[in-house]
């Protein structure tokens, strides 16, 4: 006896999330484009296409006032359908944005606070800001996107494990933001986002890139094959506090000693700064100050971000003979003095990586510059609400 075998053609998209991520992402823009890559009827087709239109967050071409030169029935991507909340928490300044479905900032804040504010001094604040941008926002939040430094449990929502932020280990995150809206809160660390920044309009057109932050502290974020790898306990990246020989026992702020980040990071530049010259006459307290008197000329600074450079072009050569990246893209405070910077991180890496692993390799400025933090929440935020899965869960309860 024959036994039939019922075969589903499980590869192909078939979903309404899914339908609406191929248009979303510019790979359709028709209801005979959507049967063509996804096979399903015309029937199917129709009828996820009309649930995405009924939830709004699908717009039919002929409807609208202007239809940007699209064909009569074209389907269009309704980014005004919600909006997403973006929490760029840094050691020394928080920023917020909200951002519409299509990463388009709406709104934003920035404010400095003092170096080892906790989470109850700090949060609180935020969630005000966050309500007082959103007072002229008519469109529901979606989902709140967070970064911080060090090792964030993006499962649990929580840190666990900084050396910079300290008191906020362990800490519940999402409850902080209840009173600003009833939606998901999404945590990554910094150097990730930073990363994500960069697939939102950015080198996303690569899809493998390094991403450094060299800021005060020293984090990467990792593009392999289009998606960000944060690691089994999500402390992909760590690159700071790897131990480098040329540290011998320099003590870092993370408690170990040898560290890359005590002879390479911003805060050990800055105290380097300080105790080796005594000619400057405006204060160097932050990484931002050095990089201003690198970029006003002065050599000690300059060679400051240069051997930085270099010293992190160490470590990045093992990361770039092991993913092959199409770019490395600077990113963070230090990321303002880029030629000085790169021209440090060039010397170690082309002398230290395999030949093939560099042939095509670019070093690019982050595309976002100082708003990558943001950018890079509101596109984690956007990356869980707009997927397939997030979108079919909404649809089926009617939210
Ligand atoms: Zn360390």
């Amino acid at each position: 006896m024959t036994q039939v075998v019922e075969t589903r053609e499980t590869a192909a998209p078939a979903t309404a999330g899914e339908l609406l991520e191929l248009v979303r992402t510019g790979r359709a823009a028709t209801r005979s484009q959507l049967r063509a890559l996804t096979g399903l009827s015309r029937t199917a087709v129709t009828a996820r296409v009309s649930a995405l239109t009924s939830a709004g967050l699908l717009q039919i071409g002929e409807e609208l006032a202007s239809t940007g030169g699209r064909p009569p029935g074209a389907l269009v991507f309704n980014r005004h359908a919600g909006v997403v909340l973006a929490v760029a928490i840094g050691r020394s300044r928080s920023q917020l944005a909200v951002l519409d479905l299509d990463g388009q900032e709406l709104a934003a804040d920035s404010r400095d606070h003092e170096v080892g504010v906790g989470p109850d001094e700090l949060l609180p604040d935020v969630a005000g800001r966050l309500t007082a941008l959103l007072q002229d926002v008519a469109p529901p939040v979606l989902g709140i996107g967070l970064s911080l430094p060090g090792t964030l449990d993006s499962v649990r929502g929580l840190s666990i494990g900084s050396p910079v932020m300290s008191g906020w280990d362990g800490v519940q995150l999402a409850p902080y933001f209840g009173e600003v809206a009833d939606a998901p809160l999404f945590v990554a660390n910094d150097a990730d986002v930073l990363a994500r920044s960069e697939l939102l309009g950015g080198a996303g057109v690569l899809d493998d890139v390094l991403v450094v932050k060299a800021s005060t502290g020293l984090g990467l974020g990792i593009v392999a094959d289009g998606r960000v790898l944060s690691g089994h306990l999500g402390a992909a990246g760590e690159i700071g506090h790897t131990t480098v020989d040329a540290a011998g026992d320099l003590p870092c702020r993370c408690g170990a000693t040898g560290c890359l980040e005590t002879i390479a990071g911003g805060w050990a530049l800055v105290a380097r700064l300080a105790s080796e010259t005594d000619h400057h006459e405006q204060p160097v307290d932050h990484v931002r100050d050095l990089v201003a008197l690198a970029l006003q000329g002065d050599s000690f600074a300059r060679g400051l971000l240069r051997d930085s450079g270099r010293e992190l072009g160490e470590v990045l050569a093992v990361a770039i003979n092991l993913l092959n990246p199409a770019a490395v893209v600077i990113g963070g405070d230090m990321a303002a003095a880029f030629d000085f910077y790169v021209a440090g991180v060039r010397e170690s890496v082309y002398r230290r990586s395999a030949p093939l692993a560099t042939r095509d390799l670019q070093f690019l400025p982050a595309t976002h510059g100082d708003r990558a933090g943001v950018v890079g929440c509101g596109a984690l935020a956007l990356d869980h609400v707009l997927s397939p899965v997030a979108v079919d869960a909404r649809l089926a309860t009617g939210g």
